[in-house]
């Protein structure tokens, strides 16, 4: 059985064998980042919302962690878009937590936490990660294209809060774009932001998969090596995350499908998906077959192919 609010376990950079739960219909956003790999958001939302109940939610964790048959490192609660929009994130988490002994994480964009209810929600986690990829204004709203009523200065005062409420906890990530974070200024002006906040860990990503924006490429070798220069403590998350996707035999097509909804897959990894079960002939064929139904889409990016779901397609159970 799918459940439309969990997939995975996928492998992270970050946490391992990672269980990913959506709190969230896709694409709910505040932002709109140029290198989100979901797309442009065709309507922010600025408002918290309870979109799915919680106990619905919690139901399909609890079976999802029951059948896997690996062990999972971390429950993350991300979404296709961003989780703290949903209004009862904490009651979903603490649900999990009935059943869950392990860590859980929340990857966030990190634009709420000036909202004590939203810190609130965060407590629940072993892990916050939040994005810190600009330090001015103006960088801010290039990268991240927010609302009005969103200001750098809002956003940077709730992550100070934020480590402040969960000392420990708060693993930042920094998103680098060539041309629009990378230049030494704008490297300055985030060392300068992310050393007043002062997170635990801090982790460099570039975009890996493709972007909103084509022309939101990773910042070329010799820049990169200038920000490792800068943030000496910051650990490489540039090179795309190794390791199997899905190792559940059972209805692999569509737990693929989800797993692109919010991941998508280079061509290599969804050949290892569907090898295992169909061997390489049955592996093409499937692939071929899903992008025919219109269940895939394949983009290119970076020379390379990545396989996407379809902005507004359901998910089909088989
Ligand atoms: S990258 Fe995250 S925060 Fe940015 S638009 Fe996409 S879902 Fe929203």
């Amino acid at each position: 059985m799918i459940s439309q609010y969990v997939f995975g376990p996928v492998p992270s950079r970050r946490f391992g064998r990672s269980l990913g739960v959506n709190p969230l219909p896709r694409k709910t956003c505040n932002y709109s980042c140029i290198y989100c790999q979901l797309g442009r958001t065709p309507k922010l939302r600025t408002e918290r919302k309870e979109f799915y109940p919680a106990e619905t939610v919690v139901e399909g964790v609890r079976k999802a962690v029951e059948r896997a048959d690996e062990a999972i490192d971390y429950i993350t609660f991300m979404g296709d878009g961003e989780p703290t929009l949903a209004a009862n994130l904490g009651e979903m988490a603490e649900g999990v937590r009935t059943f869950w002994d392990g860590k859980m994480a929340l990857i966030t964009n990190g634009s709420l936490f000036y909202d004590e209810d939203v810190r609130r929600d965060a407590e629940h986690f072993d892990v916050v990660s939040p994005t810190v990829s600009a330090g001015d204004e103006r960088t801010y709203r290039l990268i991240h294209r927010p609302p009005r009523s969103l200001s750098f200065e809002k956003v940077f005062e709730g992550l100070r809060l934020l480590k402040e409420w969960i000392p420990g906890k708060v693993w930042a990530e920094m998103m680098l774009v060539g041309g629009v974070n990378d230049s030494l200024a704008s490297l300055l002006s985030i060392r300068k932001v992310v050393r007043e906040i002062g997170p635990d860990r801090l982790y460099v990503t570039v975009p890996t998969r493709p972007p909103a924006e084509a022309w939101a490429l990773p910042p070329s070798k010799e820049s990169l090596r200038r920000v490792f220069d800068l943030f000496p403590e910051a650990r490489d998350l540039t090179e795309p995350e190794e390791g199997p996707f899905l190792r559940n035999e059972e209805e692999r097509e569509a737990e693929i499908v989800q797993i692109a909804r919010n991941h998508p897959l280079r061509e290599d990894q969804a050949f290892e998906l569907l090898a295992m079960p169909f061997g390489l002939e049955g592996a093409r064929d499937s692939l071929a077959r899903m992008v025919q139904d219109g269940k895939l889409i394949s983009v290119q990016f970076e020379g390379r192919t990545f396989f996407q779901a379809p902005a507004d397609k359901k998910i089909r159970k088989r």
